[in-house]
Formats: structure tokens, C-alpha cells, sequence
């Protein structure tokens, strides 16, 4: 028997489902949340909560430093622009959604160690300018000046004005809340076990606590997305990742701006509590793709070292805590996602971050939402559409 019915059904109580969710009540659409467990506790709550605009060193060496294809430029192009707009939303998400959710925007630094590691950000930051992205060169002086706490061994950085971060632990709930205060519903501990189509349209979903009647899905469901997307016969190249981040105990404040490096896994940040997160996309462990993962010695002992190496001052500190859960890739050229409706399975929307979906997370759920109205996007995301990303992520 259907207990429920909505006009639009989220799948996943993430940082992704609850911003479509808040966005799709603001259009006034009826939208009900479907949650596994309870919200914000994967990928969502896990983040280290860096909030980036230029691109990350490592991944410009990897797909760009070579040359640059003219759909590379096309995808480029869509990318910079939902990165820039990410950056412009967070400027005053916090008003928008009345909740303080520690967004700091004092810029971003990727930081190199060598001069040429410092030519690699230099050719980096040119690419990057003509789609938008905004980076400044800081030699030695400018980066002493700017954050005199950092290694005296650095040769420079790659400066982002727009960049920040913003406390994980406090977005998706903002989100949920504003959604619910919209007449937004959710259901928490009520997994998405199988979806029917239904032939004149429309869905059939089938939870534990019983059937709901949808008129259109939005899957934001992360590492699951693969597993209920087959629940409508596609088949989506989303790969889980596991990662970790790790905290040390608190102390003075020294470092504003966030920190990344330009070759090596580093992403760090002093909270305003004084705590310094350590991220950078170190692996963890997982035992499959659905259950949880744990952190390992080997990355923990390797991030440390990178940040020690970047700001020396950390090694007076302990490291309190340490935490991992699983974030979702797409194919390697892709830094944004999946986004749309499949034409094999129409009223089926599919949203899923190709890794710094954090940052992404106002844009990404606000053009989840215009999609699942029918509304014509605000921004341009057909480079992330289900069809073009299908086949690209298969190795
Ligand atoms: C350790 C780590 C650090 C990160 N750091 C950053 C960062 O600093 N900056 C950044 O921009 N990004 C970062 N990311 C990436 C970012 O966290 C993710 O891209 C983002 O949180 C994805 O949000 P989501 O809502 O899609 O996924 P999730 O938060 O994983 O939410 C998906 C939800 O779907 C639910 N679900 C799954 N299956 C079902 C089902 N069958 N029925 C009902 N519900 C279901 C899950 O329980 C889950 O709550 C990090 C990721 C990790 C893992």
C-alpha cells in the first residue's frame, strides 16, 4: 500500500539533497526527503569544509598541464563558471538561510615548495584566468607577508581571494531546516530499497516503512547514486572514494587563509575555534562501497607530514581525531559531477558531485531544483549531463 506521496522525492539527506530540497520548496514545488540514517552523516558531514575556486594543483599537472583539447576548454568553461558562482553564493548563504554556518572567506593559497612547482601554479593561474578564475603569484615576500606562520622553505603560491571554508558540520542541517520551514517533509531511517516506474509516468518507491508514490526522483544519494540509479535501469560511472580528514587540538589563531599545495595532497585550514583540519584527499579504508570507512595509519602519518612540511608549527600540536566516509568520482576529467535528467528513465534526476561537492553544494542543489521544476537552468551544466558522462568514467 503507498503510505506517502510527493510531487518530488529526494533521495539522500546530504549536503546536496537538503540544498535541492530547500531550493525545490522555494519554488513552492511539494518535496519530501528520504534518508537512509540521519542527515548529514556521510560524505556531507565528513567534509574537511574547504571551500575552493582555482584548481587544485595536483589535478592541473595531471589532465591540463600538456595542453588543452577544445572540449577540455568547453568543460573548463562550464566548470569555472558553477566554481565562480559557488563562491559568489556562499558570500551570503548565511543570511539566506539565517544560520550561522562558519563560512570565513579569506582566501585561498596553493603553495608550492620549488621554483618549479611555482612555474607549474604560474601556467596554471593562465589557464585558469580567461574562464574567470582570478589567481595572484606571490613570491616569497607576499607569502611571508600574507602568512608569515607558513615554512620559510616555500618558494610561493598561487593566491585565490574567493576561497575559504565553512564548518560542515552546520550546512546541511541549515538547508533542511530552511527546506522544512518551506513545508519541505523528510523522512529519516528509511532506505530507498527499489524503484518502479510506473507506465503513465511517475514512480513507485519502496522503503521499509512502506511505499511512496513520486511524481519525479532527484537521486543525491553520493556513493550509493550507482546502485539506486540501476533501480531505473542506468547504468552511471560513479566510483565511491574513500577519504580522510584529521583535526589537531586547538591553538592561538596563526593561519587565515585556507592552505593546498601544488603537487602534494595538502588542504588545511585553522578553524575559528583554533583546531586546524588536515585533508587533501587521502585515502582510508573501506571494507566495500556501502559501508563505512575508517581511516589508515599510513595516510594519517603522510598528511601529517605534508602539513608539517608546509606549516611547521604543527608538530607541537596532537592530532584529536581523525574520521573518513566515502566521497564519489565521475571520470577523471570531470571536477563537478552528474547533473540532469537520463532520457532513458525521464522524471529521474540524478545529482552527484565529482569530488568538491561541498563547495558546490548552493549551485549544484539550486540547478537540481530548476531542473526538477522544468525551469530553464540559471547555469550552464550540459557538459554534466547523465548522457555525456556516461561511458567516460569507465576504465
Ligand atoms: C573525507 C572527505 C572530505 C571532503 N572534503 C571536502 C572539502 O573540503 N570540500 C569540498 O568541497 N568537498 C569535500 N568532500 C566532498 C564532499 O563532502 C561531497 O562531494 C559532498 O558532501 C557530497 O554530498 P552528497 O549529499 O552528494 O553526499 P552524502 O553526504 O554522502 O549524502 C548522500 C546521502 O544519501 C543517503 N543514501 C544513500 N543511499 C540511500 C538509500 N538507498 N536510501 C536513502 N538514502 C540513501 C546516505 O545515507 C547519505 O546521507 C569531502 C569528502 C570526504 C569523504
Amino acid at each position: 500500500m503507498t503510505v506517502e506521496r510527493t510531487d518530488v522525492l529526494v533521495i539522500g539527506g546530504g549536503v546536496l539533497g537538503c540544498a535541492t530540497a530547500y531550493h525545490l520548496a522555494r519554488r513552492g514545488r511539494d518535496v519530501l526527503v528520504v534518508e537512509r540514517g540521519q542527515s548529514n552523516r556521510e560524505a556531507s558531514g565528513a567534509s574537511a569544509g574547504t571551500l575552493h575556486v582555482q584548481m587544485p594543483g595536483p589535478y592541473f599537472r595531471a589532465h591540463y598541464d600538456q595542453g588543452v583539447s577544445v572540449g577540455d576548454r568547453a568543460r573548463l568553461a562550464a566548470t569555472d563558471q558553477l566554481y565562480a558562482e559557488a563562491a559568489r553564493r556562499w558570500r551570503t548563504l548565511e543570511a539566506v538561510l539565517g544560520a550561522d554556518l562558519g563560512v570565513r572567506l579569506h582566501g585561498g593559497l596553493t603553495v608550492a615548495e620549488t621554483a618549479e612547482g611555482l612555474a607549474a601554479l604560474e601556467r596554471k593561474s593562465r589557464l585558469e584566468r580567461p574562464f574567470g578564475i582570478q589567481t595572484e603569484i606571490l613570491g616569497v615576500p607576499d607569502l611571508r607577508a600574507m602568512a608569515p606562520c607558513l615554512s620559510a622553505r616555500l618558494a610561493g603560491a598561487a593566491y585565490c581571494a574567493e576561497e575559504g571554508f565553512a564548518n560542515p558540520l552546520l550546512v546541511a542541517p541549515a538547508y533542511l531546516r530552511a527546506a522544512s520551514s518551506l513545508g519541505a517533509r523528510y523522512r529519516l531511517d528509511t532506505r530507498v530499497d527499489a524503484i518502479e516506474s510506473r507506465a503513465g509516468g511517475g514512480f513507485v518507491v519502496h522503503t521499509p516503512p512502506g511505499r511512496i508514490g513520486a511524481g519525479r526522483i532527484v537521486c543525491a544519494a553520493g556513493a550509493q547514486t550507482e546502485a539506486i540509479a540501476a533501480m531505473v535501469g542506468l547504468d552511471l560511472p560513479v566510483q565511491p572514494h574513500p577519504l580522510q580528514v584529521m583535526a589537531t587540538e586547538r591553538c592561538a589563531p596563526v593561519l587565515s587563509p585556507l592552505v593546498q599545495h601544488g603537487e602534494r595532497r595538502l588542504s588545511l585550514r585553522q578553524t575559528p575555534h583554533g583546531t586546524f583540519v588536515i585533508g587533501g584527499g587521502w585515502p582510508a579504508l573501506t571494507g566495500d562501497a556501502t559501508g563505512p570507512s575508517s581511516p589508515m595509519a599510513g595516510s594519517i602519518t603522510g598528511s601529517a607530514r605534508v602539513a608539517v612540511d608546509v606549516l611547521p608549527c604543527l608538530q607541537r600540536l596532537r592530532l584529536v581525531r581523525a574520521w573518513a566516509a566515502l566521497t564519489t568520482a565521475t571520470s577523471p576529467g570531470n571536477r563537478v559531477g552528474i547533473i540532469g535528467q537520463s532520457g532513458r528513465a525521464p522524471g529521474f534526476f540524478v545529482l552527484v558531485s565529482s569530488g568538491w561537492g561541498f563547495t558546490l553544494s548552493p549551485v549544484l542543489g539550486e540547478v537540481a531544483a530548476e531542473l526538477a521544476s522544468d525551469a530553464v537552468p540559471s547555469l550552464r551544466v550540459e557538459a554534466f549531463e547523465p548522457e555525456r558522462c556516461v561511458g567516460e568514467g569507465r576504465g
